[in-house]
């Protein structure tokens, strides 16, 4: 199902790209530092939600902050900040320092708000809004742009009062889905299980913040700021150590994960197929963007063949093809060897994407 994005303002072009190509930011990856952009909600003219006198931006900003604190204290972390004071940001340039800086994660920190009593945790990925309530808290998220000048051309694309007219799963995040939703869980089971809080879930709506960046992405909603119980404990200085606290352990075992090479998208190690069926190969996936690179060798890093292939406005790059799924993961582990770490494999059948798990276990 491809979804029409329609023209991305001039604007946006330049930078909704993977930075990878770029040789100079490319050695940096290659130096396994992991990048983290931390997005403290609103800020400066934009207080995000007033509940029971607490500003969702002072909040979100403190828990930030603190999170960044912990993050930096580990070797091989690198933290980056979309606003460390009480500024404005408008949202697409919170996704544009997190491209610029080719980053391996995007966590944007807010607060809930609701008329009734409710409280407790939830984390979202992007994605259709599953319910009404999911598009109600994307809808009053997304509200900011209105708070930005010349928002009508830079965000011509959205009608963010409309949840037919959905952001949707984008063909930027789902790149990145899996990532996104591992992460995702890891925050709320640390809520949950060491916090004690009410566990909302991992739940997935149409976050504009979340559709400019181009890395696995979430956005924690800490709490309900409505609720007097949770505006005291997020405003409290517990609460807020708490919670960032396992936020930063959440991330940082996120990273073990990807660095160990726990492959989150791969087949379970039941037994495989090893030429699992005529018209079957693989590919190694090992970029995507909006610009169109020559598919050659010295614009990725020495690796031979890359091929290319589009899918909506996004070309993806991919190395190698084989019939053979284990000659497939000595490609991953080739195209990792020379810094993307990302790359993953990928399958197609008679010409066309499929999963890699249908190819292997049916
Ligand atoms: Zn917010």
């Amino acid at each position: 199902m491809v979804k029409k994005l329609g023209m991305l303002p001039v604007l946006l072009a330049g930078f909704l790209w993977l930075c990878s190509f770029a040789e100079g930011k490319g050695q940096e990856k290659t130096g396994k530092v992991f990048t983290v952009v931390l997005d403290a909600g609103h800020g400066g003219h934009d207080p995000g939600n007033i509940g029971n006198g607490a500003k969702e931006k002072n909040v979100a900003l403190d828990i930030v902050l603190a999170v960044g604190k912990e993050l930096e204290k580990h070797k091989g972390i690198k933290v980056i900040y979309t606003r460390k004071t009480d500024k404005f940001v408008n949202l697409y340039v919170r996704g544009k320092i997190a491209n610029e800086a080719n980053a391996d994660l995007f966590v944007s920190i807010h607060c809930n708000s609701h008329n009734s009593n409710a409280y407790g945790t939830e984390t979202f990925v992007l994605g259709l809004h599953a319910n009404k309530r999911n598009f109600e808290v994307a809808k009053a998220e997304n509200e900011v742009i209105y708070l930005e000048e010349n928002h009508e051309a830079n965000y011509a694309q959205y009608d963010i009062n409309s949840p037919e007219s959905v952001i949707g799963l984008t063909i930027m995040q789902e790149e990145f889905l899996a990532q996104s939703i591992e992460l995702a869980k890891l925050l709320q089971d640390n809520f949950t299980v060491k916090l004690k809080r009410k566990n909302r879930g991992v739940k997935q709506a149409g976050f504009i913040v979340l559709h400019q960046t181009f890395m696995p992405s979430v956005l924690v909603e800490t709490g309900f700021l409505s609720n007097r119980n949770e505006k005291n404990y997020l405003t409290s200085r517990k609460g807020q150590a708490e919670v960032s606290r396992n936020i930063a352990s959440a991330i940082v075992r996120y990273k073990k994960n990807v660095t160990d090479n726990i492959a989150i998208e791969e087949p379970p190690v039941s037994p495989v197929k090893e030429h699992p069926a005529p018209g079957v190969v693989f590919k190694v996936q090992i970029a995507a963007g909006n610009n169109k690179i020559e598919p050659k060798r010295y614009n990725f890093r020495g690796l031979s063949p890359i091929s290319m292939e589009t899918f909506g406005s996004v070309f993806r790059y991919l190395y190698g093809e084989t019939s053979s799924y284990d000659e497939a993961r000595k490609l991953q582990q080739q195209a990792k060897g020379k810094g993307y770490d990302n790359a993953y494999i990928v399958a197609y059948k008679n010409g066309a994407r499929v999963s890699v798990n249908e190819v292997l276990h049916n």
